[in-house]
């Protein structure tokens, strides 16, 4: 059995610095929290969660004293507000790749109309909605263009500056943008803000599923730029499978299979994969 294992998988650079200082804050603190799920994977936040971190849903739950955690997808601006009027300390570890997006928008925003290209409810695309003034669209699906044009053409501002959800799928982004720069009139600015570690990932994805008869994309149920390498993947390669971790592998059969490939999602430790390889490498 050959297995090949995509060089970039597992952790992005945003995940691991906001993994690795969620650490160094627990072991400085007795009282943390972290608003929503720090990352996207269940092993790591049970490991955080063993070392004293607690996970609220709300910034309401927060405790006076108690630090709270902003999760590298970052958080809406009415949350760091809130923050500010209860007297909470927040330790902000939103990615940087992100803060850039924010202040490009910023800037823009005041005679621009802004379009996000992104997942409707993923907490980044929200967050960075917010930061954008309440006009600015998100677009996920090539049917809400017309609708969202309209609606900017009933508003006045001629200009539209686009961004995209940094995890988002490039092909999809391609599509998207290029419609709306065929329909729209006006001056318009395309800005692919997708993360290179997204980009880098999915290519390699794309290309690794097309070579192995078994592909394994190994990530959180939950994780967006995990199941976008399991639709990428889909696309070449019949026998694909999502998996968290080794466990879910007693459920498929490996052994039938002579060429297997793994990809993992951005917020996958590498002690995850190296599990999944060594259960393959015993089977
Ligand atoms: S995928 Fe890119 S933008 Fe998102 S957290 Fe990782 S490094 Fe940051």
């Amino acid at each position: 059995m050959e297995i090949i294992v995509g060089k970039y998988s597992g952790f992005c650079n945003g995940v691991r610095h906001t993994v690795e200082e969620a650490k160094k804050v627990l072991e400085e603190n007795s009282s943390v929290c972290c608003l929503g799920e720090i990352v996207h994977n269940e092993r790591v936040i049970q490991d955080l969660e063993a070392k004293g971190m607690r996970t609220i849903d709300s910034i309401e739950e927060a405790k006076q004293g108690e630090k709270v955690i902003i999760r590298a997808h970052g958080e809406r601006k009415e949350v760091y507000d809130r923050a500010k009027e209860k007297n909470l300390e927040v330790i902000d570890l939103t990615c940087g790749r992100i803060q850039v997006i924010r202040t490009k928008i910023s800037s823009k925003k005041e005679d621009h109309s802004i379009i996000i290209i992104g997942k409707k409810n993923h907490p980044e695309t929200l967050g960075v909605q917010s930061f954008s003034g309440k006009d600015a669209k998100i677009i996920e699906e090539l049917e809400e263009i017309e609708p969202c044009l309209e609606e900017i053409k009933k508003r006045g501002k001629k200009k539209i500056y686009i961004v995209s959800q940094t995890t988002f799928n490039e092909e999809k982004f391609e599509e998207i943008a290029n419609k709306i720069k065929k329909e729209w009139p006006y001056e318009i600015t395309i800005d692919k803000t997708i993360c290179d570690a997204t980009s880098k990932r999915q290519e390699e994805t794309k290309e690794l599923s097309k070579k192995v008869e078994l592909m394994l994309i190994i990530g959180g149920k939950k994780s967006s730029n995990t199941k976008e390498l399991e639709v990428i993947s889909k696309k070449n390669c019949k026998n694909v499978y999502l998996i968290q971790d080794k466990e879910d592998l007693k459920e498929i059969n490996t052994k039938n299979y002579q060429k297997i490939g793994i990809m993992a999602g951005a917020s996958t430790p590498e002690n995850v994969v190296e599990e999944v390889i060594s259960y393959l490498k015993d089977e």
